[in-house]
This record gives structure tokens, sequence and C-alpha cells, in this order.
């Protein structure tokens, strides 16, 4: 492995152009975003002193429609992991057969130290800065790590007031009394729960009973926990970033949430027996779904992971040496381009709900997204077993031929 992720990138494409044939120059477009920009953010804090936040947003890919892509609020944002991010959206959105090129925006900021007022003054201040590549048409941002839909909803008035009219659909992730979608709150574990259903049935495993290990109990760990529990999957293992906690017999998710916002940790649940991350990850179970940080599972652990089915909740939690042992163990790895794209695949409904300024049940939604990740599973699935490789690949495969022959289509100059 590199210690750059967007080397992990580059590797990838060059060893899915030479599986489907490409040539050098079919794959260079690949190898750089099309536009990456930083930008000072000056802000007022509270106490009257004056902060210069650092912020970055990077358009891989439009060659299949607008960049899309989060806005991460984290203090280790860099501009290599905020191209790494983008690069992977713009596989991802083809993976999905959406019709998005790829982007990612972040601020190299800890939120949490922020106050509300700080927060929303940065946010107008990034937006600003940003304004005149975003919009529906250019690239439409939305949540990530550290953001959430209050965060949307000052960069959709930013814009508005910048624009002189309203306009929702240049960012998805709003509260849906502003143009939100509904059903997006749950979006990305909804997906991941419907890829996991279509690889058991491949695998002739059945959901009912089987054992279930989550780490991270954010938006997706806890609704992944939620939605599996309720498909008949006992959750024997949950955790956060203070811990984990295990019970054979089996979790109730909606217990583990209310001791996490009574207590901020999942930690410490009566009945439960205390464990850490580490020992989390190999857990013996018939799923593991990291759902919280990239590079969780390594040479370190690979070895040890007792997992049947991976599917990758979080960004790149598995580093490329863990995956080859993983491989080499037979363990079937549902990957995070595929298995997390739920939430991009409603960001893209919530963008058509907002241009048709006609707004959709909750189960259309679900109904739809259902068709959108079964067909993706089983594309992925299909260029698999074409070319004999793994999932990764495969999926991988699928958004770089999906990519390229736009861009054969189009021609260089797009
Ligand atoms: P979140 O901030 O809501 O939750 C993250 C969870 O991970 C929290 O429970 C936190 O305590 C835990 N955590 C943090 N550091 C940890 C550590 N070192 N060990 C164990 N747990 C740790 O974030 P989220 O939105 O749930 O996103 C989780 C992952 O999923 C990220 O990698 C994100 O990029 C990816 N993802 C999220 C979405 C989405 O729609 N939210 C979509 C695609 C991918």
């Amino acid at each position: 492995m590199t210690d750059s992720p967007f080397d992990d990138y580059l590797e990838m494409v060059d060893r899915v152009g030479v599986l489907l044939g490409y040539s050098e120059g079919d794959l260079k477009p690949l190898h750089s975003p099309k536009r990456s920009i930083i930008v000072s953010i000056p802000i007022e804090m509270d106490d009257g002193m004056v902060e210069i936040f650092t912020g970055f947003r990077v358009q891989y890919d439009t060659i299949r429609g607008p960049a899309k892509g989060g806005i991460r609020y984290h203090p280790a944002v860099t501009l290599d992991e905020v191209k790494a991010l983008a690069a992977w959206m713009s596989v991802k959105c083809a993976v999905v057969d959406i019709p998005f090129g790829g982007a990612k925006g972040g601020v190299a900021v800890d939120p949490s130290q922020l106050s509300m007022r700080e927060l929303e003054r940065l946010t107008r201040r990034y937006t600003a800065e940003i304004f005149d590549i975003i919009g529906p048409d250019k690239d439409i941002p939305a949540p990530d790590v550290g953001t959430h839909p209050q965060i949307m909803a000052w960069v959709m008035d930013t814009i508005s007031m910048k624009r002189g009219y309203v306009e929702p659909g240049t960012v998805t992730g709003k509260p849906v009394p502003l143009g939100g979608s509904r059903g997006r709150d749950e979006a990305t574990a909804r997906g991941l729960l419907y890829t996991v259903r279509a690889a058991f049935r491949v695998l002739g495993m059945t959901l009912e009973g089987a054992r279930v290990v989550i780490q991270g109990y954010g938006n997706v760990g806890s609704n992944a926990a939620r939605l599996l529990h309720e498909a008949g999957a006992r959750i024997i293992a949950v955790s956060d970033v203070r811990g984990g906690i295990h019970a054979s017999g089996g979790l109730d998710p909606q217990e583990v949430a209310r001791h996490a916002r009574e207590t901020g940790s999942v930690g410490g649940l009566p009945g439960t027996k205390t464990i850490t991350n580490a020992e989390l990850l190999t857990l013996e179970c018939d799923l593991l779904v990291p759902a919280a940080l990239g590079g969780q599972i390594t040479v370190e652990n690979a070895r040890r992971v007792r997992a049947r089915v991976i599917a990758e909740g979080a960004n790149g939690p598995t580093t490329p040496e863990a995956d080859a042992i993983l491989r080499e163990k037979g363990v079937f790895i549902i990957p995070d381009i595929l298995a997390n794209a739920g939430g991009v695949v409603v960001s893209y409904f919530e963008w058509v709900q907002d241009r048709y300024g006609y707004f959709w049940k909750e189960e259309v939604v679900r109904e739809r997204l259902e068709e959108k990740m079964r067909q993706a599973f089983h594309d992925v699935l299909g260029m698999a077993e074409r070319h004999r490789v793994d999932m990764r690949t495969a999926a991988y495969a699928l958004g770089v031929e999906r990519i390229v022959e736009a861009r054969r289509l189009r021609g260089l100059y797009g």
C-alpha cells in the first residue's frame, strides 16, 4: 500500500484498465482532477478573534454529468484526501449509473469546537468562496463526515441569496422542508441492506438469525443496525470511537441508540460485555459492517477477521494489503463504492425532485433505491464473473468502463 489514498485509487484504475484492455490514452483523463481549488476562509469567532480556515473543493470528473460529492469538516482534511474522495465519487456514481461525475469538498476544522453561529459563518464563507463553480448543473455538494442537514440549509440559502432566487437543487441532504428528500437520512444504510440481501442470496445465506458486527454507530452504523435487525439479523456487537459492546444473544439497536444519546457512547449498556474496536473487528460473524473511518482493516488484523461477508459502509475501511489477505481467506466483500452508494442515489433522487418541484412519498424513494442498488449489485457481480475477479476490482472496472465509454462518445474536448 502507499501512504496516499489517491495513489491507491490510481493503482486500481490502472489495474482495471489492463483488465478491460484500455490504452494509456483512455485512462489518462482519469489520472487527475478536472479542477481543484484551495480557499482561505476568514471568520470572526464568538470571542471577537479572527481565525482563518483552509477549505478545498475538487471536481474530479464531469464527463457523465455535474460533479457530485459531500463536504467534510474534519481537522485532518487535506487536498490529497479530498482528491481521493472525489475520484471515488466519480467511480461510485458510474457504478450505480446516475448521471453525475464526482467531487468532494472539505474544510480543515474540528466542528465540535465551533458554536452554531461560528459554524454558520464558516459555512456561508466557504460557500461564497466556491460559489462560482457550484450549482445544479455544475457541482452539487452534500453532507459528509462532520456536516449535517442544517449546514446544507446554510449552503442552499447562501447560494439562493447570491443568485437572487431559491435554488434548492444546488445542494442535497437538505432538511425536508427546504426540498430535501424523504428517506435521505437512512439512505446509505438502506442501500447497504439491499446489497447485503443480494449478496446473501447469491451466497445461499439468509439474513434471518445472521450474526452481524458493526463498527461505528453514527448515521450509517446505527441505521444499518436498525434495518438489519428489522430484516431478522442478530446484531451481536457494535462500537463507536470510545469502544464497543458485545452480546452474543443480540442487541436491540433502538435501545443502543437511546443509551448512546443519553450517555454519549454505546459503551456500558447494561447486559453487554465491553470490547475494544480491535477486538470487535475480529469477532466471528456472518456479516461485518465497518461504518466508521477509513483504514480500519489492515495487514495487522486482516488474518484474524472471522466474517463471511464484509459490507463496507465507510469509505476505504480496508487497506489494499488487507484486501488481498481477505480475498485469500475467501471473505466476500461488498466494496464501499457499491455498498455505501445508497446515499448518493437518494441525493440524485433529491436533485430530481427539486428540479421537478414535485416530491415523492418515502415508499417511492425506497422502491427506486432498491431497484438501483439491486441492479448495481448484479452489474458488478456480472463483471466479476466475466473477468473472474473479486467484487472490488469488478466495481472499479464497471465504473471506469462507464466513464471511459462516455468520454469516447464525447471526445477528449469534454
Ligand atoms: P458519523 O459521524 O455519523 O458516525 C461515525 C461513527 O464512527 C461514530 O459512531 C463515531 O463514534 C465512530 N468512530 C469514529 N472514529 C472511530 C474509530 N476510530 N473507531 C470506531 N468508531 C469510530 O458518520 P457517518 O455519516 O455514519 O459515516 C461513517 C462512514 O461512512 C464514513 O467513512 C463516511 O465517509 C461513510 N459514508 C457515509 C455516508 C452517509 O450518507 N452518511 C455515505 C457514504 C459513505
